[in-house]
Parts: C-alpha cells; structure tokens; sequence
C-alpha cells in the first residue's frame, strides 16, 4: 500500500520521501511484488522533521512523505510528522498496524489515532480461520499463542531455537489461547429438590403477601 501510495504521487510528478522502520532489508521496501525503493529508514532517535525540511532544502521541493510501518515510530516521531504537515505544507500519508500481539495499540498508532487528519481501515478482508472479521494480530512462539514478551521481535533473539511467527485472529479465538490462565468455574447451583422446594417457597410468600 505504502509503495503503490508512493507510485501514484511520483507519477504525478510530485517529489517526496519515503520512510519506513525494522525492515527486513535495511532501508529498502519491498513489496510481495518484489519491487524495492529506496527508503530512509527512521530510527527511533531520528527527528522526522528535521529530515524533510532538510530534504526540502536541499531539493528545493517536497510534496509528500509516505510512511511505512507508522506503527513502530515512537509518538514524538508522529508529532514531527504532523509538523511536516502544519509546517512544511507537506502531505504525510502513514501506514501502520493497529495493534501489537496483545492486542494493545502501538504508541506510534495511538498518537496517530488521535492527530491524524484523516484515517482509514485497509484491513476490512482480514479473516480469522473462523471467518471472523480478523481484529488481532497474534503472536505465536513455537506454534503457541503468546500474549507477553517484547513488543519488537527483530532478527537475533536470544532464543534461537523459537520460531516466531504471525497469526490474524478474531477476538474469540484470541482469547481462546488464554483459557488456560482464565479458567471459568461453574456456580454450584442447589439440587433439583432443594431448588423446588425453595421456588415454591417462594411462590407461597408472594401469595402470602
Ligand atoms: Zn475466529
């Protein structure tokens, strides 16, 4: 999406930036169509701000930034990108996940929910096994579901024998993987007789009353 963003506004003859973060290949997108462009990869110290308006000097234009991976951008990072907008009269377009393996919005995501001009939902086809509309992105180590460790899993970690990998999962079958850990008890409910007696009881009383 970010890349086909991307095409659309260089066809048009506009000149911008594309930023993207963690990914695979260092400063490269890469679309499943395997087409790469290069891309500034933004770490978490790097003022985006300050980068456009110095691309914008050097170029003496800038039109738009188009963000990959807004979701890992620390929330400074999105202010700046809103300055770029308010500053600059530069169009960000940013695109992200909404929430981690926990189902907890990334600060990135929260910050851009909340200063964004405009939003809009590309994961509506999203699909759970079940056929469920897909609103978890669940993390799954070894093949179980996880609900804790890092945020960020890059490259090296320190359990190389774990294999990470990513599963779309409607809220049910999220919290399914918890059950284990919230286990439900059933209220002891009185015997069938006790249960009669006491509801005629009961039904003598009101008549009483
Ligand atoms: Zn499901």
């Amino acid at each position: 999406m970010a890349l086909q963003i991307q095409h659309n506004l260089r066809s048009r003859n506009l000149r911008g930036l594309l930023l993207t973060r963690l990914s695979r290949e260092q400063g490269r997108v890469t679309s499943r169509l395997g087409v790469t462009h290069d891309a500034v990869e933004v770490d978490p110290e790097m003022n985006v701000f300050d980068l456009a308006k110095s691309v914008m000097v050097r170029r003496g234009k800038l039109d738009y930034l188009v963000a990959d991976e807004a979701q890992f951008y620390t929330a400074e990072q999105v202010e700046q990108m809103s300055m770029v907008v308010d500053e600059l009269a530069a169009d960000v377009y940013a695109f992200g996940l909404i929430t981690d393996f926990r189902g907890l919005l990334f600060p990135g995501t929260k910050r851009l929910l909340e200063i964004a001009d405009e939003r809009s939902e590309l994961q509506v086809e999203a699909r759970c096994w079940c056929g469920e509309g897909a609103i978890f992105n669940a993390r799954l180590v070894n093949g179980q579901l996880t609900y804790d460790g890092d945020v960020v899993v890059v490259g090296d970690t320190d359990d190389l024998e774990a294999e990470v990998s990513y599963e779309l999962l409607c809220r049910r079958h999220f919290n399914e993987g918890r059950r284990p850990v919230l286990q439900h008890r059933l209220i002891e409910l009185p015997s069938d007789e006790q249960f009669e007696s006491q509801l005629s009881k009961d039904l003598r009383s009101d008549a009483n009353s």
